[in-house]
């Protein structure tokens, strides 16, 4: 049996691996086009930024060695321009040599990955716009910054790569500016989520322009320009084009590939063995589809890990062991600078665009026990469905701790553990790494009172139609210090210890909406009130929610026309 595999890095390398560990005799031939396999492309920007200092870290293996471990063929430099599938061959182009050959195969194996998005706006020639894929852009762009030390980037695109370029250049101590046409970063989060990101970047000297369309870069010469959909510019030394990627399935989009059928966006459609429409051909990683664990939808995942699963089981299947890849949650963790941004699952926005009746909750915990040095807040928020409970995302920002939690939530989410019964995980525990009642221990407390109708909440979108309704009552129960260093207007303040002795000061016959600084005070005088009848909810969050928030996403909101800073 013979296997062709075309692409050599996270999901061509890692099926070949397990081909040979599952088959000895198996004759096993990657082609990779750059001059690299097997290297890690996600510590490529740190890299750039001086973290990893040694270029061997990131190529975990080179052909040799992955020839001397696997006894794969492993060609580099060789890029494959053409698969015939009917004659079950594939046309192979020597790049440094220019020879062009076919090559059989039995199975084939496509893990061609994704490429740059927006790629075609830049002018031929400019030599000052970067891509980051694999080693040899890396190098590009490490060479660029040692040659002519640029003090300021423009950063296009403010997912993860572009938030991480970003980092490790302001670390290097150029001036940097975030263009995302989103109204906020990071696609994976909430705007009210991804508000506490945009206030630690800006803290960090980061300037975002955010709901800003670049539509065209020019390189008159000292500077690069991008160009916006307002007819503004920003120019700076260098920029980095991180808007995004999509499949790299140009070869199967040939007619002789024998109509390999496609999917969403372009991507290879396969089975859940990692099968395409035809048996032969199996595809992998960035290139394919998948099907959302949460929503069902076919979709696109980007992720390492999910690569690395599907490549094992396509080597799996055309070993003859049956395995199945049942589709991805996109769970993803970022660190930037201090902070680590995690999610997992869809978010509220997708849950609300697939028509499923949702609902959040949100938590301020401290990452291990009050009373041991160093906890760290983080931000909470926990997406799930209003009737089942069933547990639809997660998102955190903090700094440590937020792993674990993020990690704990995907794996109950894919074991279709719901909400509410997240309070009966028993957590590892001791003061230094968590509290007896874990943040994802008490996410599960706070579904189970919504369930049981403990408690109601309201959240940040509610406040300012409450702050113009007169039959409703607003309450503030922090105290007096921490009212008068801020608070939601319209709200009254009354501590939660001094309730009970003000109680008749309470309308009972208006609803009353609650705030305290993190949601727990509040909820406690939620359980106060409810007790002498009155209807009441709880605001999802507190006052430093509430607060960054409306401070962050007023800040780019009124950010116009786009090329303010913001
Ligand atoms: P790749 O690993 O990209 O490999 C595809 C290979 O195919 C490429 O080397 C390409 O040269 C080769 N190729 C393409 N066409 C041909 C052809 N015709 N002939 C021969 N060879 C060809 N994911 C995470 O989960 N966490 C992270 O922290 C993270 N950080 C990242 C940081 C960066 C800078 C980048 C670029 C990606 C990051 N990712 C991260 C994403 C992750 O690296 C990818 O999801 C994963 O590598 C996809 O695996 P793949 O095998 O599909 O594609």
């Amino acid at each position: 049996m013979k296997t062709v595999i075309i692409g050599g890095v996270a999901g061509g390398a890692t099926a070949a691996a397990r081909l040979r560990r599952l088959d000895e005799k198996a004759q096993i031939v990657i082609y990779e086009k750059s001059g690299y396999i097997s290297y890690a492309n996600c510590g490529l920007p740190y890299y750039i930024g001086n973290v990893i200092t040694k270029k061997d870290n990131l190529t975990l293996q080179t052909p040799d060695s992955f020839c001397r471990r696997f006894n794969v063929d492993v060609k580099v430099r060789h890029e494959v321009t053409a698969i015939d599938a009917a004659s079950r061959t594939v046309t192979v182009s020597n790049l440094d040599t220019g020879e062009s050959f076919t090559d059989g195969y039995d199975k084939l194996i496509i893990a061609t990955g994704a490429k740059p998005l927006l790629t075609d706006l830049v002018p031929d020639g400019c030599g000052k716009t970067f891509t980051l894929r694999n080693v040899e852009d890396t190098e590009r762009i490490h060479r660029f910054i040692n040659d002519f030390s640029p003090k300021s980037a423009v950063v296009v695109g403010g997912g993860y790569v572009g938030l991480e370029m970003a980092e490790n250049l302001k670390n290097l101590g150029m001036e940097i500016t975030v263009i995302e046409y989103a109204p906020h970063l990071l696609s994976p989060f909430d705007g009210d989520m991804a508000a506490f990101v945009h206030g630690y970047l800006r803290g960090k000297g980061i300037r975002l322009m955010l709901g800003c369309e670049m539509t065209g870069i020019e390189c008159p010469g000292e500077y690069v320009n991008v160009i916006l959909k307002d007819g503004s510019a920003v120019s700076a030394d260098m920029v980095i084009l991180s808007a995004g990627v999509s499949p790299d399935t140009s070869l199967v989009k040939a007619a002789q590939a024998g109509g390999i059928q496609l999917g969403v966006k372009d991507s290879i459609a396969v089975n859940e063995h990692m099968q395409t429409s035809n048996e032969d051909i199996y595809a992998v990683g960035d290139a394919v589809e998948v099907t959302h664990l949460v929503c069902g939808k076919k979709t696109l995942v980007s992720l390492a890990g999910p690569a690395n699963k599907q490549a094992r089981i396509a080597a799996d299947n055309i070993c003859g062991i049956e395995s199945a890849y049942k589709g991805a949650l996109g769970s993803s963790v970022l660190k930037l600078f201090g902070m680590t941004a995690a999610s997992t699952g869809i978010n509220e926005r997708t849950a609300k665009a697939c028509g499923i009746d949702c609902e959040s909750i949100i938590l301020s915990p401290l990452s291990h026990a009050s009373y041991y040095p160093d906890a760290k807040v983080m931000t909470m928020k926990v997406i799930f469905e209003k009737d089942t409970m069933r547990l639809l995302g997660a998102q955190i920002v903090g700094s440590e701790g937020v792993d674990k939690r993020i990690d704990i939530l995907a794996t109950a989410m894919q074991c279709g553990m719901s909400g509410d019964r997240l309070g009966s995980l028993e957590l590892s525990y001791a003061p230094p790494f968590s509290s007896a009642k874990d943040p994802v221990n008490i996410a599960g407390y706070t579904m189970e009172n919504i369930a049981r109708g403990l408690v109601k909440q309201f959240h940040y979108d509610d406040v300012i139609r409450l702050q113009k309704d007169e039959n409703v009552f607003l309450l503030d129960t922090r105290t007096p210090d921490e009212y008068s260093r801020g608070h939601a207007d319209g709200f009254i303040n009354i501590p939660v210890d001094a309730l009970r002795a003000h109680i008749d000061e309470i309308p009972h016959d208006k609803p009353v909406y609650v705030m305290c600084q993190s949601g727990l005070r509040s909820y406690i005088a939620c359980r106060i009130l409810a007790s002498h009848g009155i209807d009441c909810y709880n605001f999802a969050g507190g006052y430093r929610f509430y607060n960054t928030v409306k401070t962050e996403l007023g800040a780019s909101a009124s950010a116009a026309p786009c090329g303010k800073e913001t």
